[in-house]
């Protein structure tokens, strides 16, 4: 069903004008952490051979931490990095002062494990929140660092919606451990009834139309079609997906959602690229500020620029401190 006759299409969620904000806020808290108690968050960031997309994503992480006058580090390792040198510099990681966060960079190389790299990362430095530490404190409603992208989601979600989001329905469609799962604690958190949904779910598309928020997190274009929302529904569509352009031939960036069809029938969604994507590399700025007031003892400082607001609202809300 489509919006009645006369109905604006659905509301457009800015993420990148909300991750802006994120930012801007983010340098500022860093600025009176750095002039009230000398502390200068660092985050270190490691990439492990050249997959050309995990390259972009680590020169805009590198870039941004900088901007937010935080401390970058950089650490490229050859394709042919050993699992031993990748454990040996996080222990130097983990030992360093200067750093409060530690990022390593997925997909890695095959002839590394994923799962004893990120058990390596000192939990309170594990600004991905992919340490089991810190998913099973956030299962348990414990102080979770919260991995990026969730908690990018759940910032947009409430963004448009408010934050009492008790009672409503959430499906979450994929349910991976770095988006599906996380997103779906989150929800819970929040008091949502929540669904999860993954490629052996029967009969989809009736499921989603039961959704008042819809989280799609698959890796496939076009997977969520405009029959599938509720109407007034939010869609978070966090997938990214390269295709080739028919007329001209080139390659863009596109969601799991179809766009068109869906925003016609859903309250708020969010577009690829410029949704979540900006928002998950202001929640990884989040995630270090926090992890170095935390290191430090310290609360995480309220923004000087908004003086009724001493808590930052929910970001602070999700920063573990
Ligand atoms: P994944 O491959 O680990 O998991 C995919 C999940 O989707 C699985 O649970 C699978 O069962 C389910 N699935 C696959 N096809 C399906 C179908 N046709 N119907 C229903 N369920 C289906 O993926 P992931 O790592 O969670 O990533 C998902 C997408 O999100 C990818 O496009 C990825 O690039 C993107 N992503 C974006 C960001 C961001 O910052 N915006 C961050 C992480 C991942």
């Amino acid at each position: 069903m489509n919006h009645p006759e006369g109905m604006p299409n659905a509301t457009y969620i800015e993420g990148k004008a909300l991750a802006a904000a994120t930012r801007a806020r983010v340098a500022r808290q860093v600025a009176v952490l750095a002039t009230e108690y000398s502390v200068t968050p660092g985050l270190a960031v490691v990439l492990v051979g050249a997959d050309p997309a995990s390259q972009v994503y680590v020169r805009n992480k590198r870039r941004q931490t900088i901007q937010a006058g935080m401390y970058s580090f950089e650490y490229n390792m050859p394709e042919t990095t050993s699992e031993e040198s990748l454990l040996q510099l996080i222990e130097e990681l983990n030992a360093d002062p200067r750093v409060h966060g530690i990022l390593v960079q997925l997909p890695l190389p095959p002839q590394i494990r994923v799962a004893p790299v990120l058990s390596a990362i000192d939990p309170s430095k594990d600004v991905d929140g992919f340490h089991e530490v810190n998913t099973g404190r956030l299962w348990n409603g414990g102080n979770a660092v919260v991995p990026c992208t969730p908690m990018a989601c759940q910032m947009l979600i409430e963004h448009v919606r408010g934050d009492d989001l008790a009672g409503l329905h959430a499906v979450v469609i994929g349910c991976s451990n770095i988006v599906g799962k996380p997103v779906a604690s989150l929800l819970l958190r929040a008091e949502c009834t929540v669904t999860m949904a993954h490629i052996k779910t029967r009969d989809l598309p009736a499921l989603a139309r039961t959704a008042d928020i819809l989280v799609v997190a698959v890796g496939r274009a076009g997977t969520v079609r405009g029959d599938w929302i509720k109407p007034g529904a939010t869609v978070i569509d966090v997938g990214i997906n390269r295709v080739e352009c028919s007329s001209s031939g080139k390659q863009r960036l596109v969601g799991d959602v179809a766009f068109a069809e869906a925003r016609k029938t859903a309250g708020a969604i969010t577009p690829v690229p410029g949704g979540v994507g900006p928002m998950t590399i202001a929640c990884l700025l989040l995630n270090t500020l926090g992890a170095a007031c935390r290191q430090h003892g310290l609360p995480v400082p309220g923004d000087p620029a908004a003086a009724d607001s001493p808590t930052n609202g929910n970001a602070a809300r999700h920063c573990a401190t």
